[in-house]
């Protein structure tokens, strides 16, 4: 199929065009002509599926096309979603998709001093992308005002859950006219998200979507065995490889993060770090930073990648081995986007070894183990006794210089239910 069949208009093909995409993914296929044809809509997609674009896409058409019924300066589309990277990501969709048309949005988000999202509000927004938080906030200081909406969009109404957003939600669905159209997306459906959708939706066409087959089929995944103090080393000499042009780190604390880019700074590799104790602004640098190719390593926590989303991000390293099984499936999930091939590294030393024995269970894959780095553990007859059952050792004695592209193979997963991301 293509997007001209989904019968978008002129402008919006062009800027698809633009944007390189060829054909629509399947939610895109199945939920445009739904929101087209001004119907409530229930998906169960992940990030990664081209969500943003399946509902960003006919909105910006229905806007354009009721363009004479507009209202100026009054908000028509409300977007809630739980943080402030995919709102600020999402806010970046509307711009590249609605680049040929006069349809303004803007995006709020806490953490940031309010001025400058008032001054936007105030010159009159189409489309507001919020956090539920900030959202509040300026509700209550009079701000914004929400009798016009006559589209809302629930992202990631999961997380919302999982971040204890879901009390904010329902206020501000609260405050919306009764008569609108409701689109509501959410990766899982547990029965508290159930019971939302049933109450805020009206009539709803449902759509659901496997995620795409990137965490399990397309990224090239390995593990090193390594000993802690030698990690360091070990990153050094994996970064030596040219073929790794951007590379996201992770680590299990802020202050291993920090750490790791101090290392990295000693070996003049341009490297920064975004977690909780950064500053907003901080943290969007860094990540701007490493988008543009002006750095090329980030290194982050866990918690501050949560919705991260850098397309053509070739490289997933795993620093420290998250306890959390599926926690990993997230981490490799950045990488190898929208089908784009990614590899993803995982560095394990004897301590987490059982931790990477319950990933090797969750994921039901056998990854295999790089033999022959520089670093291997100094106890090696132990690693062969520890080692998990579904090893698979891959000599790679010359590891630089595009030997990782080579020799590192594609697995399929057998395994289900572990494809989350966040
Ligand atoms: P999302 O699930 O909305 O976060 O989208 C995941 C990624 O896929 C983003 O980087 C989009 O730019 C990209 N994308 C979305 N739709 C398409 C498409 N039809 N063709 C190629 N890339 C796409």
């Amino acid at each position: 199929m293509t997007f001209n069949e989904l019968n978008l208009i002129a402008p919006l093909l062009q800027a698809l065009e633009a944007e390189g995409y060829k054909n629509p993914t399947p939610i895109q296929e199945q939920a445009i002509p739904i929101v087209l044809a001004q119907k409530d809509l229930l998906g169960c997609a992940q990030t990664g599926t081209g969500k943003t674009a399946a509902f960003a896409l006919p909105i910006l058409q229905l806007l354009q096309t009721a363009h004479a019924e507009r209202a100026p300066k009054q908000i028509k589309v409300l977007i809630l979603t739980p943080t402030r990277e995919l709102a600020i990501q999402i806010g970046e969709s509307f711009a590249a998709y609605g680049k040929n048309l006069r349809i303004r949005h803007t995006v709020i988000f806490g953490g940031v001093p309010q001025g400058s999202q008032v001054q936007a509000l105030n010159r009159g927004v189409d489309i507001l992308i919020a956090t539920p938080g900030r959202l509040m906030d300026l509700i209550g200081q009079g701000y914004i005002k929400l009798q016009d909406i006559g589209i809302f969009v629930l992202d990631e109404a999961d997380r919302m859950l999982d971040m204890g957003f879901i009390h904010d939600v329902k206020k501000v669905v609260a405050k919306l006219p009764l008569k609108r159209q409701t689109l509501f997306f959410s990766a899982t459906m547990p029965p508290e998200i159930q019971k939302l959708a049933n109450t805020i939706l009206s009539k709803p066409e449902q759509v659901a979507v496997t995620p795409p087959a990137t965490t399990a089929e397309l990224v090239e995944q390995s593990v090193y065995f390594v000993d802690k103090k030698d990690k360091r080393q070990l990153l050094h000499f994996v970064l030596k490889d040219p073929a790794i042009t951007m590379a996201l780190v992770f680590t299990r604390t802020k202050h291993g993060a920090d750490k790791v880019v101090k290392d990295l700074h000693k070996v003049d590799i341009t490297a920064e770090a975004i977690h909780g104790n950064k500053s907003q602004n901080a943290r969007q640098r860094a990540l701007s930073n490493f988008k543009d190719g002006k750095i090329r390593v980030l290194v982050a926590t866990d918690i501050a990648a949560r919705g991260i989303d850098v397309d053509l991000l070739s490289h997933v390293i795993n620093y420290e081995i998250p306890e959390v099984p599926e926690t990993y499936v997230h981490r490799i999930g950045r990488t190898g986007r929208a089908g784009a091939s990614g590899t993803a590294m995982s560095f394990c030393d004897q301590e987490e070894m059982q931790d990477w024995r319950n990933i090797l269970k969750i994921t039901g894959q056998k990854i295999p183990v790089i033999e022959g780095h520089p670093y291997p553990l100094a106890s090696s007859g132990q690693v062969q006794i520890n080692l998990p059952k579904n090893k698979e050792v891959v000599r790679r004695p010359n590891a630089v210089s595009g030997a990782h592209q080579q020799s590192t193979r594609r697995f399929t997963n057998s395994g289900s239910g572990n494809r989350g991301r966040s």
